[in-house]
């Protein structure tokens, strides 16, 4: 097939990371095969010296077993093509890859300023790390004016995710851009929920993207795995360095796993938003409901943003019920088709009883202290799905 520039995501995904011909028979296998980190060896000390020149011009190169083979680099390219960046750092986790952004590019005596709607583990990184190389933070909401009420002229990084973790709550990205330009601030977005695929944070101003591949990139919750994309040169030379000097290093294996998964990513996503809407669809009709979380779903307060910013969404939402917590823990018990789990992007359905203290960490107490449960939804029959939530209220009316 000759070179071509698909515009379209659905396709660049299948034609991207794929195997080179090789030179002799001109076959190629359709997958690329997962090819192990290996000590690397050279075929003479030029092709080593031509090695360190590529790196110290900040290009990808292959000089020690730690930065991974050609599955890496393909994974690599395929982040990049999600995220629209220029360079993709891998992790062994999506909070590693949340740790590799901010000590990349923060140094002692910094501030960074943390949208309080952020993945919750980030205020352990926060409180047990970097609190200790001197850097210091503050929560709040994730909006200009709640973020200038609290900026101090040593801030130098905004973090942000969005939607947000527990009630997905959408940021205004490119206000956001805008002002931490105007101030010299890094925009940092954990973009786990949008994956790269129906949200591109660096299109719309963000510097660094941050993802947890172990949600929907891997996609069927058998691997950890995170990447920190950029498009500016300089942020790239940073994060290489750091990604070096702290010793990141991802299996071969899991790579491999994510770039069989990813191929999939269209398909299961919004097939996972679909049963998501017709859930959102149940629960509106449920007396027991007080509200619904989910930026697609019209009555949420995002949902405008959600319209101007995304091409999609995912099976991710969230209920407030009118019921009190113990009645909302035999909702959760009841459940036959959704594990009680902290995870989601898999291809099963899960569901969290979202603890009190998280809300209230996050900024947010939604209608008077409704019990809150988050759910993924996945690739079960949504029917079933419906079915199962139908018992579980009944239950929880007992
Ligand atoms: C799960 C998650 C992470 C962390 O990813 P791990 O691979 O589990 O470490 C980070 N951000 C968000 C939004 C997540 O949901």
């Amino acid at each position: 097939m000759s070179e071509s520039n698909p515009a379209h995501l659905d396709t660049l995904l299948q034609h991207t990371g794929l195997a080179e011909f090789d030179a002799d028979t001109g076959a190629a296998p359709v997958a690329l095969p997962s090819m192990r980190t290996s000590t690397v060896r050279f075929r003479d000390l030029e092709a080593l010296d031509a090695a360190h020149a590529a790196r110290s011009r900040g290009e990808r190169t292959v000089a020690y077993g730690r930065m991974g083979m050609d599955t890496h680099a393909a994974l690599e390219e395929v982040f990049c093509k999600l995220e629209g960046g220029e360079r993709a750092f891998l992790a062994s986790s999506g909070l590693a890859a949340i740790t590799l952004a901010m000590m990349a590019l923060l140094d002692a005596g910094d501030h960074v300023l943390i949208a309080d709607c952020s993945y919750g583990p980030v205020r352990t990184l926060d409180a047990t790390v970097l609190s200790r190389f001197g850097v210091s933070s503050t929560y709040c909401r994730g909006t200009v004016e709640a973020f200038e009420a609290q900026r101090r002229p040593e801030t130098r990084m905004l973090y942000v995710e969005s939607p947000g973790s527990l009630l997905f709550e959408m940021l205004d990205l490119p206000a956001l851009a805008e002002y931490a330009k105007q101030h010299g601030m890094v925009l940092v977005v954990d973009n786990t929920w949008g994956s790269g695929y129906i949200y591109q944070p660096l299109a719309l101003g963000a510097d660094v993207s941050v993802v947890a591949g172990t949600k929907y990139v891997g996609g069927h919750s058998d691997l950890m795995l995170g990447a920190v994309v950029v498009k500016d040169a300089a942020l790239a030379k940073r994060l290489d360095d750091n990604h070096y000097a702290l010793g990141y290093s991802v299996s071969a294996d899991d790579a491999w796993l994510a770039l069989r998964g990813v191929r999939t990513l269209p398909i299961r996503m919004r097939e996972c938003a679909r049963n998501a809407l017709a859930v959102c669809e149940f629960f509106a009709a449920r007396p027991e409901v007080s509200r619904i979380y989910h930026p697609a779903w019209p009555q949420d307060p995002g949902h405008a943003l959600w319209k101007r910013d995304c091409t999609g969404s995912n099976g991710m939402l969230a209920v407030a019920f009118k019921f009190d917590r113990a009645a909302a823990r035999r909702f959760v018990n009841a459940l036959a088709l959704f594990g009680i789990g902290y995870s989601w992007g898999g291809f099963e359905s899960l569901v969290q009883l979202v603890e009190p203290a998280a809300l209230k960490s996050h900024g947010y107490w939604p209608d008077d202290g409704c019990p809150v449960v988050r759910l993924h939804i996945g690739l079960e029959s949504p029917e079933d799905l419906i079915a199962d939530l139908q018992q579980a209220l009944a239950a929880a009316a007992a």
